[in-house]
This record gives structure tokens, sequence and C-alpha cells, in this order.
């Protein structure tokens, strides 16, 4: 199955930390990409943490200046659905929600052309569920990009029940194309590695919470000992606290409130104080 190819535009719905960052992936890959959130300034906000982030490379001299520049120029803030029609692939990586998401693939249908693939990041819901509405769910896939997209390789391609095969063969082929490494997995609550993580969070957080050891010393071992890049207070500060309780809750109750997955109440605390990690400037570390 061929890619896209990068003459067809790309729609990002969701300016957030993996919005952002889809947006920059698909514009490295030479895509005109239209960026939208739903509050006001983000898209634009999204576009200049990009700049920023490449801006650092430029100085240490491993991007040429007009390379950047081409890149910014691709990707395009805007701020009505209709203007994303043009988009032979849409990524929606909004609030992991399940009845706003199908509210978004509902308005995409009304907008998009017929042959606009509709891929979603959503990194637990039910890909089966978020189609179940549509008008041709055939057409909706996982794209399931890790966080920070431009730099982790990783790509979930998730087929739902309705997923058609042409589909998924294509978004796993840009994905490819895009240089990262996809892999296709039907849909099961958490897909592959939100699954395989869940006991990692969860028994980091009941030893938190039994005060074995502070955070940081936690943090501490498991990279140094397991020889993990980051550990699980430092990941779940740059996931998000909002969105990997909201992935834990999705899981639990998509099992049947399966003890196994039980959210922490620790997590649970962070979240309603508005401590969701370096998105807002504190989480279990201070970001200020
Ligand atoms: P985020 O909170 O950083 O960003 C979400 C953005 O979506 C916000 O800017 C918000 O204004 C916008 N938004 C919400 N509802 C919208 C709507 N109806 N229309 C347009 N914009 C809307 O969240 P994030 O961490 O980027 O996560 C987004 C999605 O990606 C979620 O489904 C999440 O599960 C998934 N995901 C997150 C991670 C991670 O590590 N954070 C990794 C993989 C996948």
């Amino acid at each position: 199955m061929q890619p896209l190819v990068p003459d067809i535009p790309v729609a990002v719905i969701g300016a957030g930390a993996m919005g952002s960052g889809i947006a920059q992936v698909a514009a490295q890959a030479g895509h005109q990409v239209f960026l939208l959130d739903q509050r006001e300034g983000a898209a634009e906000a999204g576009r200049q943490s990009i700049a920023k982030q490449l801006q650092r490379r430029v100085d240490k001299g491993k991007l040429e200046q007009s390379a950047l520049d081409a890149l910014l120029d691709r990707i395009m803030p805007v701020n009505e659905l209709s203007e994303l029609a043009g988009a032979g692939l849409v990524i929606e990586a909004i609030v992991e929600d399940l009845d706003i998401k199908r509210s978004l693939l509902a308005n995409l249908e009304e907008v998009c052309n017929a042959s606009t693939i509709l891929a979603t990041n959503t990194s637990s819901i039910s890909v089966t569920a978020l189609g179940a509405r549509m008008k041709h769910p055939e057409r909706l896939v996982g794209m399931h990009f890790f966080n920070p997209a431009p730099l982790m390789a990783l790509v979930e391609v998730i087929k739902g029940l309705a997923t058609s095969d042409e589909v998924a063969q294509r978004v796993y082929a840009t994905a490819a194309q895009w240089g990262k490494k996809p892999v296709t997995a039907t849909s099961t609550p958490g897909f592959i590695v939100n699954r395989v993580a869940r006991p990692f969070y969860a028994e980091s957080l009941r030893l938190l919470q039994e005060q074995a050891a502070s955070s940081a010393t936690l943090d501490a071992i498991v990279r140094e000992a397991g020889n993990f890049r980051m550990g699980p207070f430092e990941l779940t500060d740059l996931i998000g606290h909002d969105v990997n309780y909201a992935v834990t809750s999705s899981v639990f109750n998509a099992y049947y409130q399966d003890t196994r997955f039980l959210p922490s109440l620790v997590q649970k605390d962070l979240v309603e104080a508005g401590r969701l990690g370096r998105k807002s400037g504190q989480g279990f570390y201070n970001y200020a």
C-alpha cells in the first residue's frame, strides 16, 4: 500500500503536547499541515513551540534556518473544521474522552471528503467504540504516537472491528514514510504499550502511597538500576496526569473494573488539584 504523498495536506486537531508534536512530524515529512484547537490561540502557540524546539537545532548547526522557515510555513493554524476539508488524513489528538471524540468524528464526517482517512491518537479508548456511530467507520483507524512525537519512533496502528485493511495499511505505510516504526494491533483496551505500562505506573504509585521511598528515590532507582530513560513519576509528569489518569480509568472500566487496573488516588488528587505535571508547572516535581 502506498503512503500518503507529501502533496496531500494533513490536519491535526488538538494542539497540545501530542498534536503539536504530530504536526511537526507531518510537516517534516513535507505535508502542509492544518492545526486546529478549540482553545483560542492554542494552535498558534503549538506552532510557536515547534519553532522554539527546532530553533535550538538551528543554533547548534544541525538544521538550516531556511529549512526551519519552510517547515513553519507548512504549518497553518486554522479556526474552523471546514478549513480541514482538503486534508487527506486528519489526526485527532484532543482530550481523552469517548463522547467528545465521537462528537468531533461526527462533525469531521460532515466536512471531510469521502476519501479522507480519519485517525485517532487515543491512548486507550476503543477504536471500535469511537467508530460505532460513524457513517463510515471503515475509514477510522488508531494512529497512536508516543510522547514526544518527533523523538519517539513507535506508532501503534490500531484496527477497530470496522477499520478497512486498506486504511490501516495506508496509515502504516505513511507512518513508515514519516520515519516512524509502526506496529499494527487490534483495538483492545490500552492497545499494547499502554496495557503493558499499567502495572509499571500502578505499582510505583502504590509504593509511593505506602511511603516506601520518595518519588525522586523511586525514579532514580528505576533509571539507574533498571536502565529506564525516565522513572514513573518523571514520565507521568511528562505525559500529563489528566491524560494518564484518564487512560487508567478507561482500561479499568473496559476490563469490567478488574482491580489489576485500579486507578490511583494519589494521581486522582493531582488531577483534582490541577497539578497535571510539566504542562501545568507542577506534578510530582516543580517546573516553575
Ligand atoms: P493536551 O491536554 O496536551 O492537549 C489536548 C488539546 O486538545 C488541548 O489543547 C485542548 O484545547 C484541545 N481540545 C480538547 N477538546 C477539543 C475539541 N473538541 N476540538 C479541538 N480541540 C480540542 O493532551 P495530549 O497529551 O496532547 O493528549 C491528546 C490525546 O493524545 C489524548 O487522546 C491522549 O490520550 C493521547 N496521547 C497522549 C500522550 C501523552 O503522553 N500525553 C501520548 C499518546 C497519546
